[in-house]
């Protein structure tokens, strides 16, 4: 597991928390922007664990028993806070009921867990996990007990942007007039979905995209294939825990779902895109995500191959002879549009716009685009 726990590919902002931890310069809440496949968390372990060391100031030691309890990630001063859903039968939804499964899933898996992960370890089907004001009430209680060794506590938001108004009202309060030697990391996707107050409480890092090498780097020593890894390091955009689902998805069904919408709207069918607009609505939010994504890297690389730079196209064998096929249908004078409609779908499946009235109105728009002339 140490080694899992480094900051993959983000070596210069890890360095810098640490110097904040050597010389006490650290604000008292810290709010780590990026989506959590970047590596926020990892960053943040590593800090809680250099606060706690008590054996170096420099860096953590590793063997210390402070050192050995963050391994196991029962360190009794390092708090965690995730969104999770109410379980059947109970009246409130608290992370601290799910800790076991969330330590278990960050043992197995390293720190670079996003909540597609987490959804899928809690087994929570469509129901949408949050952050609860119970659970600023729970903080509440927990920070107010005193710290068991020096270094002071850590308490770990994870999934900030999940908090529920009430609940940021309450955390707010905690934030303004902090607990003595507590630390508060606050992790986000973005800052959008925070309220302003509690941005002005804290010190905003952006966690930036990791390198495409270094999450090469990572995928070969965990023992990917040369060709997947490369289409996974293509596609995943900085993150990491994309990146391992790429690895492990060969995109049969994107790719197969992908050729029958296009086909559809090329022959301009009204009710079958009609039919495909509820498949993709049953999908989920995440799948439709992913399907977007998919679709925008498909026609990104039919451009690239239409303008002669075949090696620079990533595509897996099986795309190849569809992009080969309908690459004649895109050019100059769509493209743009298409990959504008894609990303607006993108952002109002995001933004939790009907599922079935996106992709209807995606694919009416893209059935125009197709038969556009060149
Ligand atoms: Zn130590």
């Amino acid at each position: 597991m140490g080694a899992e726990r480094v900051a993959i590919g983000q070596e210069a902002l890890a360095n810098r928390l640490a110097r904040h931890a050597q010389d006490g310069s650290l604000a008292h809440a810290l709010l780590l922007t990026g989506v959590p496949g970047r590596g926020g968390l990892a960053l943040t372990l590593a800090l809680a664990k250099h606060l706690h060391c008590q054996t170096s100031d420099a860096a953590p030691c590793g063997t210390c028993p402070a050192c050995q309890q963050h391994d196991q990630l029962q360190h009794p001063d390092l708090h965690f806070t995730f969104p999770v859903a109410k379980p059947a039968g109970k009246d409130k939804a608290l992370s601290i009921d799910q800790l076991e499964v969330w330590r278990e899933l960050l043992m197995e898996k390293g720190p670079h867990i996003d909540m597609v992960d987490l959804r899928e370890r809690m087994a929570l089907g469509n129901k949408q996990p949050y952050i609860s004001v119970h659970e600023a009430q729970d903080i509440q209680r927990r920070l107010s007990l005193t710290a068991h060794a020096g270094g002071g506590k850590v308490q770990v938001i994870y999934g900030a942007q999940s908090m529920r108004i009430d609940t940021a009202n309450k955390l707010l309060k905690l934030l303004e007039e902090p607990p003595k030697k507590t630390l508060f990391v606050l992790l986000a996707d973005n800052t959008e979905a925070l309220l302003a107050t509690i941005l002005s409480r804290t010190q905003i890092i952006p966690v930036p995209p990791i390198s495409a090498e270094a999450i090469r780097q990572q995928l070969q020593a965990e023992g990917g294939a040369a060709e997947a890894i490369s289409d996974a390091v293509a596609l995943c955009d900085g993150d990491l825990a994309e990146a391992r689902r790429l690895m492990l998805s060969d995109a049969a069904d994107e790719f197969e779902m992908y050729v029958e919408w296009m086909r559809t709207c090329y022959a301009r069918d009204g009710r079958k895109a009609a039919g495909m607009a509820d498949r993709f609505h049953d999908l989920g939010r995440e799948a439709q995500k992913q399907f977007l994504a998919y679709a925008l890297h498909m026609v990104r690389q039919c451009i690239v191959g239409n303008y002669g730079a075949k090696g620079a196209v990533r595509l897996r064998a099986a795309e190849q002879g569809f992009a080969k096929k309908f690459a004649a249908f895109i050019h100059h004078g769509n493209v743009i549009d298409m990959q504008s409609i894609l990303e607006r779908a993108a952002r109002e499946v995001a933004g939790n716009v009907y599922g079935r009235t996106v992709f209807l109105d995606l694919s009416m728009r893209m059935m125009e685009l197709l038969h556009r002339p060149k």
